[in-house]
């Protein structure tokens, strides 16, 4: 027999992701009787997917540059941070047998590198609290009963509980359970909800052509530079040699849109890696306002003349050899003929008959290789869902509805995005513990 079936109960979490484990973890330790709802058949299925499957479960950065790292958003977290930041999320994993570990970019990770190691550890922090589990039960709706609590519907039947807290994450990658159904029962709630968009996300060129002869290459040491016009009418010049954008200490200026340095791929449909998930979210809100093209400086660490000295004095030196053969000094090999073809140029043209103008042609091609972005990939391709509940609605001390005393948000569902760097998960963390130590301290008020 379902146990909790038409009993009471003092808070019910939708969904066992980051964010719904923690809360249901911190609610039944605050001494309320937890029960937790999860779609899938298996607790914290996005988790076990993060950081390649090593979960960057958070970053070293301070917290000012930490809440930049959210944009504007970033400030509804000074609240839950300053109840539940890094230290205490690394003290928990630490008693519940996870060490972690500090790479690159501040990020931090189990020394295990498991991800798996993150679930088990939030597992046993629920269930040492005594949180009551049922899985393959996707809730359809929350009904609001006045000051008597709420009843949860699922396909098969209904639950009864003093408050709820939502944590049924974004709608990306679906597989993992999140497909947008706590956005549906915010906004059947009265919630109001920031436009869904992808963010940290693969972005897809006009010149697919292009983009496809070099699918594969992985760059690195480049600059990506958002504009917000054709990438015919953009101008190189104005390429800041500093990152822009969010998290970054300097802004840009108009028509550029942001600049990243560090490494890129190329895909069949255009761009990736992890400069290009950086700037996607800007790129994808800058599409709705019109043409967007992105250049890339292949050679950020020469200046023109650097470049153009260096390619004079190879083709006066190796004057016999193929350009194609020259080039391989400077590009991975399956970008030479791509690049060449851009300039006009024959890779079997002899070094000594490539003259100024051709020249000329390809060291515009390595300071500025121009792509026009037609889109992104879809939401369910992206690793973060920007927009969700307005936060306007959602007291950020508490992760309490405004609309519905005993009503809680935390998570992805929530109108909050980061980077990648840990920020993501952090967040979840500090939400779902604000979430469900605030749903028991009401549920334990309001007898
Ligand atoms: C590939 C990938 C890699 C990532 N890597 C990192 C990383 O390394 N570091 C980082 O900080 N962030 C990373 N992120 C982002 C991060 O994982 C998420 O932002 C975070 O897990 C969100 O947690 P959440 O608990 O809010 O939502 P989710 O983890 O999405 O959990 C929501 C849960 O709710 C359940 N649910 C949904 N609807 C219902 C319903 N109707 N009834 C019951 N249950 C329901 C779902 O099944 C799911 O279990 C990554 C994301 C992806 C996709």
């Amino acid at each position: 027999m379902d146990f909790a079936r038409n009993t009471q109960t003092d808070v019910l979490v939708i969904g066992a992701g980051a964010a719904g484990m923690m809360a249901a973890g911190r609610a039944a330790r605050t001494g309320a009787r937890v029960l937790l709802l999860e779609k899938t058949g298996q607790c914290g299925k996005k988790i076990l997917v993060s950081g390649k499957t090593r979960c960057n479960l958070t970053n070293t950065a301070g917290l000012a540059q930490f809440i930049s790292m959210y944009g504007p958003n970033g400030r509804f977290l000074h609240g839950a941070f300053s109840r539940f930041f890094r230290d205490e999320l690394l003290s928990l994993f630490t008693s519940c047998g996870v060490a972690t570990k500090v790479e690159r970019g501040g990020r931090i990770f189990p020394v295990s590198d498991d991800a798996r190691d993150v679930v088990t550890a939030m597992r046993s922090y629920m269930t040492q609290g005594g949180v009551r589990i049922i899985f393959n039960s996707a809730v359809s709706a929350i009904i609001p009963e006045g000051p008597g609590g709420f009843t949860v519907r699922n396909g098969s039947g209904d639950y009864h509980a003093r408050c709820v807290v939502v944590a049924a994450g974004g709608a990306s990658w679906p597989a993992t359970g999140s497909t947008g159904d706590g956005y549906k029962m915010a906004n059947a709630l009265g919630h109001s909800l920031s436009p869904l968009l992808p963010a940290l996300v693969p972005l897809v060129v006009k010149e697919t052509q292009l983009a496809k002869s070099m699918q594969g290459v992985s760059l690195r040491n480049i600059r990506a530079c958002a504009f917000q016009c054709d990438a015919s009418a953009a101008d190189e010049t104005l390429i800041p040699s500093y990152d822009s954008g969010r998290g970054a200490k300097k802004s840009s200026r108009p028509p550029v849109l942001e600049s990243r340095f560090g490494e890129m791929l190329f895909t069949h449909f255009g761009l990736g890696g992890p400069v290009i998930l950086l700037m996607s979210l800007t790129v994808v809100r800058a599409l709705a306002k019109g043409p967007v093209s992105i250049l890339i400086d292949l050679k950020s660490a020469l200046s023109r003349d650097q470049l153009h000295r260096r390619l004079l004095a190879d083709l006066d030196r190796f004057g016999k050899r193929k350009i194609a053969s020259i080039l391989k000094e400077y590009l991975p090999a399956k970008m030479i003929e791509p690049l060449l073809a851009l300039a006009g140029i024959d890779a079997h043209t002899p070094a000594h008959q490539i003259g100024a103008g051709g020249r000329e042609k390809i060291i515009a091609l390595f300071k500025a290789l121009r792509f026009n972005i037609s889109g992104s990939l879809p939401l369910s391709k992206a690793i973060v869902t920007a927009g969700g509940v307005s936060l306007k609605e959602v007291a950020p001390r508490t992760m309490a509805s405004r609309i519905h005393p005993g009503l809680f948000f935390c998570g992805e569902v929530l109108d909050l995005d980061a980077d990648t760097g840990g920020y993501n998960l952090q967040a979840a963390f500090s939400t779902g513990y604000v979430a469900g130590e605030s749903a028991a301290q009401y549920a334990r008020r309001r007898p």
